[in-house]
């Protein structure tokens, strides 16, 4: 097993991949919701510590400046993840914020990377874990 590691090689150069990359960075809100449709308890009010995960995939990293070796600097996915989580997720009722009738985790998703998408974030894929054993990947 070799015990080089990123960014200690002799090579002036990064390594010729033919795999691409994902990144997936996590986010975290507390919000409620109830799903009008719904024949269960679902239909009811009720909140939920939701988690979700971004992904960005990439074939190809930075070859200088500030992002140098990396398909995308986490930091700028952040920036451009906080303030959809404070506007549209944290602490809000998503029947309210989202423009859904059942915000569902699907719904959710689906959401999500529309609104990343649109704010210029190469999105390739969200998840959205609505509890620890329900969860919805929305890709295109
Ligand atoms: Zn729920």
């Amino acid at each position: 097993m070799s015990t080089t590691r990123p960014g200690t090689w002799d090579r002036p150069r990064l390594p010729s991949c033919v795999g691409s990359y994902t990144l997936r960075k996590r986010f975290t809100f507390e919000a409620a919701h109830f799903l009008p449709h719904h024949e269960g308890k679902c239909k009811r009010l009720h909140g939920h510590s939701w988690l979700g995960w971004v992904e960005v995939t990439g074939e190809s990293l930075h070859s200088e400046g500030p992002q140098a070796g990396m398909v995308m600097d986490y930091a700028r996915i952040a920036d451009i993840v906080k303030p959809m989580v404070e506007d549209y997720l944290d602490h809000y009722c998503l029947n309210e914020t989202l423009p859904v009738i059942s915000p569902t985790s699907e719904a959710v998703a689906a959401w999500v990377f529309e609104h990343l998408r649109s704010s210029g974030l190469p999105v390739s894929a969200v998840t959205i874990e609505e509890t620890c054993t329900s969860v919805c990947t929305y890709r295109d």
